[in-house]
C-alpha cells in the first residue's frame, strides 16, 4: 500500500482517509468545515446548517462516534478488500446524495465498509448500489443505471438518498447510542426538505424506525399504534402544517435479500412507483 493511491475516475492521488477539500469528486467539505466531535456538537452543527450543501459538508467530516471513526479509518488504511487495495478509501461519513431540491427521500441504514466508505457516495461500490441505481434509472430518477464511483457523472433528479447512520459500522450494526448521536443529521435533512417533501422510502426496518422517529421529533402526526415495517408497507405522516407525507417500506437492497430472491426487481420497481 502506498501513501497515496489514484482515484479510479480522475486518477488524482489521495491518501486514505481523504482529507476534506482536496479535490475528491463530490466532496462537499472544505478544510475549514467545522467538525463535530461530540453528540451535543452534532446537534448544534446540524441545526445551524443553512442548506443541504452545508449540512452535507458538516456530516462528511463528523467524528462524534469514536468506535465508528476508528472502524471507518482502520478499514480505509489497513482493512481494504484485496480487489480495491490499489484505490484510495474515502474513510469518512457518507454525505447524502442526490437532488438538493428533491421532494422524495430514500432513507438507508449505513454505509458499507468497502462501498460508501471507499467511494464517498451513498450505495456506491457494492452490489446493493447496483440494484438501487438500476431501479432508480428505470423509474426515471437516475441519469444512468449504475453508480461506480464519485465523478462518474451520475445525477439524481427529484430524489435524495440519506441514511440513519452515516459511518460504516462493524458488521453493519450501529449501536443504539450511535443511532441516537447521528439522528440530528437526519432530522435536519428532513427539516430542510419538508416544505416540498412528498414521500419517503425506508430501506429496511431500522430506516423505517429512523424515519418515524425523525418525523415525531419534527412534530408530525404519526399514526398509533406505530406503523409496522414490511415490504410495501405504507404510513401517512402528517406535517405540522397538515400536509401528508407518505412513508413506504422496502426490504433493504442488501445481498442477503437480492441474492436470495426475497427482494426482486419487480418488488423494488413497485415501491418506487408508489413514491
Ligand atoms: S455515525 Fe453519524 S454522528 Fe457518528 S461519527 Fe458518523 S456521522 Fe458522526
Amino acid at each position: 500500500m502506498s501513501a497515496t493511491d489514484p482515484h479510479p475516475v480522475t486518477g488524482q492521488p489521495f491518501p486514505s482517509p481523504v482529507p476534506p477539500g482536496t479535490g475528491w469528486p463530490g466532496d462537499p467539505a472544505e478544510p475549514e468545515t467545522p467538525v463535530a466531535t461530540t453528540a451535543p456538537q452534532v446537534i448544534r452543527l446540524a441545526r445551524t446548517a443553512l442548506d443541504v450543501s452545508e449540512l452535507d459538508a458538516r456530516i462528511s467530516v463528523c467524528r462524534a462516534c469514536p468506535r465508528l471513526v476508528d472502524w471507518r479509518e482502520s478499514v480505509a488504511v489497513t482493512g481494504r478488500r484485496a480487489s480495491f487495495a490499489d484505490q484510495p478509501y474515502w474513510g469518512r461519513p457518507g454525505p447524502s446524495f442526490g437532488d438538493p431540491d428533491a421532494d422524495v427521500l430514500i432513507v438507508g441504514l449505513a454505509p458499507a465498509a468497502n462501498g460508501t466508505n471507499r467511494t464517498g457516495r451513498m450505495f456506491t461500490g457494492d452490489r446493493s448500489g447496483d440494484w438501487l441505481y438500476a431501479a432508480l434509472h428505470r423509474a426515471g430518477f437516475a441519469s444512468q443505471p449504475s453508480s461506480v464511483a464519485a465523478g462518474d457523472g451520475l445525477e439524481l433528479t427529484g430524489i435524495r438518498i440519506v441514511a440513519t447512520v452515516r459511518c460504516a459500522p462493524p458488521e453493519n450494526k450501529p449501536t443504539t447510542v450511535e443511532k441516537a448521536t447521528c439522528a440530528p443529521w437526519l432530522d435536519r435533512d428532513l427539516e430542510l426538505c419538508e416544505p416540498r417533501l412528498r414521500s419517503m422510502l425506508a430501506l429496511g426496518g431500522i430506516a423505517w424506525d429512523a424515519a418515524l422517529g425523525a418525523a415525531r421529533r419534527r412534530g408530525w402526526h404519526v399514526p398509533r399504534p406505530k406503523p409496522r415495517f414490511g415490504h410495501g408497507a405504507e404510513a401517512d405522516l402528517t406535517t405540522a402544517d397538515g400536509r401528508v407525507v407518505r412513508l413506504v417500506g422496502s426490504y433493504h437492497v442488501s445481498q442477503q435479500n437480492t441474492f436470495t430472491g426475497r427482494l426482486t426487481e419487480a418488488m423494488l420497481d413497485d415501491v418506487l412507483r408508489r413514491l
